[in-house]
C-alpha cells in the first residue's frame, strides 16, 4: 500500500504520522516551496491533543505552546459572564495546548521528516489533478514556482489535505462555488505582552456585531521581563471580503475604531493591539458540508473535506481526527476502496455536524445570548440575565458535537468520534 498525500499542512503531516506508526508506506506532496510558519495561532483541544501524544509529540508540543487553563467570556464592557477550566485543568487527560500554527505545522513536519525520512517529503510539487483507475491513482503536479510539469506520481491511494482552496475538491465537485463567506472578517495578529489573567487564559469579549476579541497567549517567557507571545484575533461584522490566505497582510485602522473604548482593570485592550508587530486578515469561511468525499482511490481530509469558521477552535482538530481514523481504515480493510468508504462514512456525518454548530451555537454563543438580552448595555449581576447553568450548557453541547465532551473521550477508547 502507498498513500500519495497531497497538501503539508496540519492534516497532512498527522495523517503521514499516523500511517508511518500503523506501517503504511506514504509520501506528501506540498505545493509550498519550502516549510515556513504560516498563520498565528490556533488552539489544539484534547480530543486532538490525544491523538497528538499517541504519535509522541507531548513534549515537544508542550514545549512550544502554552497549556490553556480556562476559558473566560467578558462583555464589550469587560464585565465576566462565565469562567470555566479547560485541557488538564478541566480533569482531561490530555492538555489544551495554545500554540502558533505554523510552530505545529513545524512540530508534525519534524517528526515526519524523521520518521518517513526526508526524500518522502516534497516541497515545490503543486498538484494540478488526479487520474486513477482500477488498480491505482495518478496525482499530477507542476513546480509551484516555474511551473512546468513534474512527473506523475502514482499510489494506490491519493488523500486530499490541501486545504480550503483545494485543487481535488474542485475537481470531484465541479459546480461547487467558492468559499461561502460569514459576514465576519478577522484580523489577527501577535503581541509581546505580560501576562493577563492567569497567563494561560483564553479570552473573548463582545459580540461580532459591533466587535469581539478572542485573546490566548501561544509561548511563554519571551523576554527576561517573563513577558509572553499573546495571540489576538478582532472579529466584526462587515460586507469586506478578500479571499483566505495563510499570510495576507491587515491594516489595524480597518478595526481599530471597534476596541478604542476597551480600557479594562484587566487589559488595555487598544494598546495591545497597537503592539502588534504585523497583523494577518481573514475572512470567516466555510462550505456546505458535501454529500460525499470519496471516488474510488481518492478521498479528502481537513479542510479540504470540511471547511468550518474557526469559533470552536476545531478546524484542526477535526483534520487531526480525520487522519487517525482514515489511518485505521486502511489498517482494517486491505482494500483501499472499502478503506475510504468506511473512512468517510464514520467522518463525514460527524465532521458536517460540527462544521453547523459553528455556524449556529459555537462556544462563543454565550456573548450572542448576553449581547442579545441585554441589548448590548452594561449589567448589575449577570445572574439577572443568564444563569450559569445555561451558559454551562452552551459549553458542553458544543463539546458533545465536536467530540470533547469528557464522557465521550473517556469513553472512546482509542477510537475517534463518529459511526
Ligand atoms: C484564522 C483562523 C483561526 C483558526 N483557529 C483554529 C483553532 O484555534 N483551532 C483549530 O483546531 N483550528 C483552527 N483553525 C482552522 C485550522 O487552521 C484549519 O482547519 C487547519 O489548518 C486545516 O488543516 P489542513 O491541513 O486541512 O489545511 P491547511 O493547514 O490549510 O494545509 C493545507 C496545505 O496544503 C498545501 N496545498 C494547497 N494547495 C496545494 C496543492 N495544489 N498541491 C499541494 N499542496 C497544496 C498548502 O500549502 C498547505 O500546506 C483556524 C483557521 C483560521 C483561518
Amino acid at each position: 500500500m502507498e498513500v500519495l498525500v497531497v497538501g503539508g499542512g496540519i492534516g497532512g503531516l498527522t495523517l503521514a504520522l499516523c500511517l508511518y506508526r500503523a506501517g503504511i508506506s506514504c509520501r506528501i506532496y506540498e505545493a509550498a516551496p519550502a516549510m515556513r510558519p504560516l498563520g498565528v495561532g490556533i488552539n489544539v483541544l484534547p480530543h486532538a491533543s490525544k491523538e497528538l501524544a499517541r504519535l509522541g509529540l507531548e513534549l515537544e508540543l508542550t514545549r512550544a505552546s502554552v497549556l490553556t487553563r480556562e476559558a473566560v467570556f467578558f462583555n464589550r464592557f469587560g464585565q465576566l459572564i462565565y469562567r470555566e477550566p479547560l485541557g488538564r485543568f478541566a480533569g482531561y487527560d490530555d492538555p489544551q495546548y495554545s500554540i502558533h500554527r505554523g510552530e505545529l505545522q513545524l512540530v508534525l513536519f519534524e517528526a515526519a521528516s524523521k520518521r518517513l525520512g526526508a526524500d518522502r517529503i516534497s516541497t515545490g510539487w503543486k498538484c494540478i489533478g488526479i487520474e486513477q483507475d482500477a488498480s491505482g491513482a495518478t496525482a499530477l503536479f507542476n513546480d509551484a514556482v516555474s511551473g512546468h510539469a513534474l512527473p506523475p506520481q502514482r499510489g494506490d491511494v491519493v488523500v486530499a489535505c490541501d486545504g480550503l482552496h483545494s485543487i481535488i475538491r474542485k475537481q470531484l465537485h465541479p459546480d461547487e462555488g467558492p468559499p461561502l463567506y460569514s459576514g465576519v472578517n478577522m484580523w489577527r495578529g501577535v503581541s509581546v505582552w505580560a501576562p493577563i489573567l492567569t497567563g494561560a487564559s483564553m479570552i473573548r469579549a463582545g459580540w461580532l456585531a459591533n466587535g469581539k476579541m478572542v485573546i490566548y497567549p501561544i509561548r511563554n517567557d519571551v523576554d527576561s521581563q517573563g513577558r509572553q507571545l499573546v495571540n489576538w484575533v478582532a472579529e466584526l461584522a462587515t460586507t469586506r471580503y478578500k479571499q483566505r490566505d495563510w499570510s495576507r497582510p491587515g491594516d489595524i485602522n480597518d478595526f481599530i475604531g471597534a476596541f478604542k473604548d476597551w480600557h479594562f482593570d484587566w487589559l488595555d485592550v487598544p494598546a495591545l493591539l497597537t503592539a502588534a508587530e504585523t497583523i494577518l486578515e481573514f475572512p470567516m469561511v466555510d462550505q456546505e458540508p458535501l454529500q460525499w468525499w470519496t471516488r474510488g482511490r481518492v478521498t479528502l481530509l481537513g479542510d479540504a473535506a470540511h471547511p468550518m469558521y474557526p469559533r470552536g477552535s476545531n478546524g484542526a482538530g477535526q483534520a487531526i481526527l480525520d487522519a487517525r481514523a482514515l489511518s485505521d481504515a486502511l489498517v482494517a480493510n486491505t482494500n483501499p476502496t472499502e478503506a475510504l468508504k468506511a473512512y468517510e462514512a464514520q467522518r463525514l456525518p460527524f465532521t458536517a455536524e460540527v462544521v453547523r454548530i459553528n455556524r449556529t451555537n459555537p462556544p462563543d454563543a454565550i456573548l450572542r445570548e448576553v449581547y442579545e438580552r441585554t441589548g448590548d448595555q452594561p449589567f448589575e449581576h449577570v445572574e439577572d440575565v443568564i444563569s450559569q447553568k445555561e451558559l454551562a450548557a452552551v459549553s458542553e453541547g458544543y463539546k458533545r458535537v465536536a467530540g470533547f465532551d469528557k464522557p465521550s473521550l473517556a469513553a472512546a477508547t482509542g477510537e475517534v468520534p463518529g459511526k
